[in-house]
C-alpha cells in the first residue's frame, strides 16, 4: 500500500479532531484531503479545499480507539460514517485505511450502522473484501448526480453507475444506496435525469434524494470559477424547490424513494428509522407500508425525566425541554448534543431557535411558497 503523508501541523482545528457528530451519526475523518473537485464540496466550509493529496491524521487503530472511546459513542447503537467529510473512500490511497477501519469495528463485534459514501471506482475485489465483515450493518452509499458541467463536478457520473453495477452484482450482507445528489434544479433535474435515476436505482436497495448545500463559501468559490449563481441566495440548510420534489415523487412512483439517508438506510436493513422521523410523519408519505409499520411500531414518545438525563449526558441543562408527538425542543444546544439525544432516544430532537417548517424539514425555505 502507497503510505500517505501524513497531515501537515497547518491543517485546521476542525480537522485535527477526527471524530464529529453529524445527523447521520459520529463521523470519523482520519484521512483529509482530496482530488476530485466537486465545486459544491463541505471541504469549503473548512479551509481544506486546496488540499488534493489525502493526508493521515492519526492511524486507523488509532481513529477507532478515539472513536469508540468518545463520549458520545453507543456501543451496537450509534451510527457511524466514515471518511465522508473530506476525502472520498474508495480513492486508491485511502481505501486501504477505509478497509483497516471498517475491520477494525468489525474485530471488537460492534453491530452499529455504519455509512461509507463514495463517487469513485468499487472494484468486484472490494466489494469481497467488504463481505467478509460479519458484525457491523454496512451500508454503502454511491452518490451520483447526472451533472454534466465539469466546472459544478469534475467527476465522470459513469463512475458511480459503474459502481452501483458491481456493488449489485456482488453484495449479499451488505447493503447500497444510490445517493442522489445534489439535485439542482436547471442545472441537473431533466427528464432524462429522472429517468436515468430511476434505471440505476435497480442497482441499489433503495434510492435517497437530496438538493444543494449552498453555503456563502461555495457560492463564492463558483463565483471564482465563472459559475452562475445556481439559486439567488445562500441558505444554512440544504435547497430543495418544492416543483422539483413533485416531479421526481411522480417520476419514482412505486419504488423505493427516501427524503432521509438514515431513513434509506433503515429500510435496506429492515430496521426502524433511527433519526426518529417517523414523528414528522409527512416525511413518511413516500415510503413502502412495510417499513412504515417497523417505524410505527418503534416510535414512542420519552418520558421527559429520560430526555433530561440524556440531556445532562450531552451537557445540555434539562430545564427548557418540551416534548410533542413530533419532536423534542430544546434551547442553546448544539448539534452534537441534539443527535446524541435523537440516536439515543430514535426521536427527533430540534432547537427552538432553528425550527423546521412542515413540508420542508431539513430543508432551506427556497422555492417553497
Ligand atoms: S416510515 Fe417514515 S421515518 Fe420510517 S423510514 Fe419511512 S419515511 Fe423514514
Amino acid at each position: 500500500m502507497k503510505r500517505l503523508r501524513q497531515a501537515p501541523d497547518a491543517i485546521p482545528v476542525a480537522l485535527r479532531d477526527v471524530v464529529e457528530y453529524r445527523k447521520s451519526g459520529l463521523s470519523l475523518n482520519h484521512v483529509v484531503g482530496c482530488p476530485l473537485d466537486c465545486g459544491y464540496c463541505v471541504r469549503h466550509l473548512f479551509a481544506n479545499y486546496e488540499m488534493k493529496q489525502p493526508h493521515l491524521i492519526v492511524d486507523d487503530e488509532e481513529a477507532v480507539e478515539i472513536l469508540v472511546g468518545h463520549w458520545a459513542f453507543r456501543p451496537s447503537i450509534t451510527p457511524i460514517q466514515v471518511f465522508n467529510r473530506a476525502t472520498d473512500p474508495f480513492l486508491p490511497v485511502v481505501k486501504e485505511h477505509l478497509f483497516r477501519t471498517l475491520e477494525a469495528l468489525d474485530r471488537r463485534e460492534l453491530t452499529n450502522h455504519v455509512l461509507v459514501i463514495t463517487r469513485w471506482q468499487i472494484d468486484r475485489e472490494d466489494v469481497l473484501r467488504l463481505e467478509k465483515l460479519s458484525h457491523i450493518r454496512l451500508t454503502i452509499l454511491v452518490t451520483w448526480s447526472g451533472i454534466a458541467d465539469k466546472r459544478i463536478e469534475p467527476v465522470d457520473s459513469g463512475i458511480a453507475e459503474t459502481s452501483l453495477e458491481t456493488l449489485s452484482k456482488y453484495v449479499k450482507r451488505s447493503k447500497v444506496l444510490l445517493y442522489w445528489r445534489p439535485i439542482i434544479a436547471g442545472i441537473n433535474d431533466s427528464d432524462s435525469h429522472l429517468s436515468r435515476a430511476a434505471m440505476l436505482s435497480h442497482f441499489a436497495h433503495a434510492t435517497v434524494f437530496t438538493g444543494l448545500f449552498f453555503r456563502e463559501e461555495i457560492r463564492k468559490h463558483f463565483r471564482s470559477i465563472g459559475v452562475e449563481d445556481l439559486y439567488d441566495d445562500v441558505a444554512r440548510r440544504k435547497i430543495f424547490p418544492e416543483a422539483v420534489e413533485r416531479r421526481i415523487l411522480e417520476s419514482f412512483k412505486g419504488k423505493n424513494l427516501f427524503r432521509k439517508t438514515s431513513c434509506g438506510v433503515s429500510f435496506a436493513h429492515d430496521v426502524a428509522d433511527y433519526n426518529g422521523h417517523y414523528g414528522i410523519n409527512e416525511i413518511c408519505d413516500i415510503c413502502p407500508v412495510t417499513q412504515v409499520e417497523i417505524c410505527a411500531a418503534a416510535h414512542r414518545k420519552p418520558k421527559l425525566e429520560e430526555v433530561r438525563k440524556i440531556a445532562q449526558l450531552a451537557g445540555l441543562s434539562g430545564d427548557v425541554i418540551e416534548i410533542d408527538e413530533r419532536r423534542i425542543a430544546v434551547s442553546d444546544s448544539v448539534e452534537q448534543q441534539r443527535y446524541f439525544i435523537q440516536h439515543t432516544l430514535n426521536y427527533q430532537v430540534h432547537d427552538k431557535s432553528l425550527p423546521h417548517n412542515k413540508y420542508r424539514h431539513g430543508r432551506a425555505e427556497i422555492g417553497w411558497s
